[in-house]
């Protein structure tokens, strides 16, 4: 992850991107700052406390310094959103030229299975026998700009309802895989809507609750929990780096060097609700194993390779791909859960509206994963469509119902 930039120097990323990239990730001279910082104007830097920094240079000679005093200004978790978003332009992209992968229920097709609707980023809904479960569900799609200067971000009400108007009135359950605002920042309000019980970590309860929510089952990798036909594994995963670390992975308070660590800390540490994208901090990041209809399917939203799925056949691997950490384990994650069909996950622009339709995110890399895939030769490939359901065939034989004989 360390090289991201300098890979993306190759691959046709604009030269400001790449700058910033650089800015944002490279070590840069800092010889002479806090003098310079003394004649400085002043700005207000993302956590809300006035900065001192120089105007703007007159001569390129001074470049080197403003990057650097940008660097200080802007807080490292926010940098790698700008870098996304000076490099947007250059790689949207719709789903048309994969549609032979896309699936979808025709109308009128039998609704005796699986069905399973994409909701965006890494939000879905299973149904089954006229019971829903939902994962990550998010709608309001906060804009990046909002995301990268640390704004007041909080859930859109109109795009929330939107959303909600493709899924079931009423679901039995939530499971969230962290913390991040594109996986929990609407989960108060689709809980209160659908009448959910909400399960993901102790962490992501806690911001649910801060942010509204009425109640949370607070679960940990082993934990197993049976709630109407769904059969829920919790399994433990690993996040995305970026920049060579997990974005928004613990609370402001920890960056500071005498704060607490732990999970008690992060909860008596910030009591208020939740306000910002960094507010909103990745905790625990679990995998969920569901067992339904005889079926299994795993959904986690991205990781490394030093924690890879459980060696469990599944019927259906959701798997997160929207950096390249989760796709460097795809090999790996292919051969432990040799998937009937794998559905890659976390791929679109997630900071535009659902309405504007799918679009690839800034750091995804489809043609990859498609090599990926054929490589192994095993999985089927497919894309869904947001709010296009589609239902999980059943396997021609009995191996979805067999469990797996190798255990980790
Ligand atoms: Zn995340």
């Amino acid at each position: 992850m360390r090289s991201l930039a300098r890979n993306h120097c190759n691959a046709g990323i604009p030269w400001h991107a790449v700058a910033f990239a650089k800015a944002a990730a490279c070590p840069v001279e800092e010889a002479s700052l806090p003098a310079r910082e003394q004649q400085a104007g002043s700005l207000q830097d993302v956590s809300g406390s006035p900065r001192r920094i120089r105007p703007v240079a007159d001569s390129t000679r001074e470049l080197p310094l403003v990057a650097a005093q940008l660097r200080r200004v802007i807080r490292g978790d926010v940098r790698f959103f700008l870098f996304l978003m000076l490099s947007t332009q250059a790689f949207a992209g719709g789903l048309q030229p994969y549609a032979r992968l896309i699936l979808a229920d025709s109308p009128g097709a039998a609704r005796d299975g699986v069905r399973v609707t994409y909701l965006g980023t890494n939000g879905y809904q299973f149904e089954f026998k006229g019971h829903a479960l939902l994962v990550d569900p998010y709608f309001s799609r906060v804009d990046l700009l909002s995301v990268a200067l640390g704004s007041r971000i909080q859930p859109n009400a109109s795009r929330v309802d939107d959303g909600l108007r493709h899924i079931a009135p009423k679901a039995d359950t939530i499971l969230v895989t962290h913390g991040h605002f594109d996986h929990l920042l609407d989960v108060p309000a689709v809980m209160a809507k659908t009448r959910a019980r909400l399960i993901a970590s102790a962490s992501s309860v806690d911001l649910a609750k801060r942010a509204g929510a009425s109640s949370g089952d607070a679960v940990k990798p082993g934990d197993v929990r049976r709630i109407g036909p769904w059969k829920i594994r919790v399994l433990s995963a690993t996040h995305d780096r970026l920049f060579g670390k997990v974005p928004f992975d613990r609370p402001h308070s920890q960056d500071r060097p005498h704060s607490q660590a732990g999970l008690s800390a992060e909860a008596s540490a910030k009591p208020e609700p939740p306000q910002r994208a960094a507010d909103w901090i990745c905790g625990e990041p679990l995998a969920f194993l569901i067992e339904v209809n005889g079926e299994r399917i795993y959904i986690d939203s991205g990781g490394t390779a030093t924690r890879l799925p459980p060696n469990a056949r599944v019927d259906l691997a959701i798997l997160g791909m929207a950096l390249p950490d989760s796709r460097a384990r795809l090999a790996a994650a292919l051969a432990h859960l040799q998937p009937r069909y794998v559905l890659p996950s976390h791929q679109d622009d997630f900071f535009r509206p659902l309405s504007a339709g799918f679009q690839f995110g800034p750091l995804t890399d489809f043609p990859f994963v498609q090599r990926e895939c054929a490589q192994q030769n095993r999985s089927r490939l497919i894309l869904l469509d947001y709010f296009k359901p589609w239902t999980l065939p059943k396997a021609a034989g009995s191996k979805s119902q067999s469990p797996n004989p190798r255990k980790d």
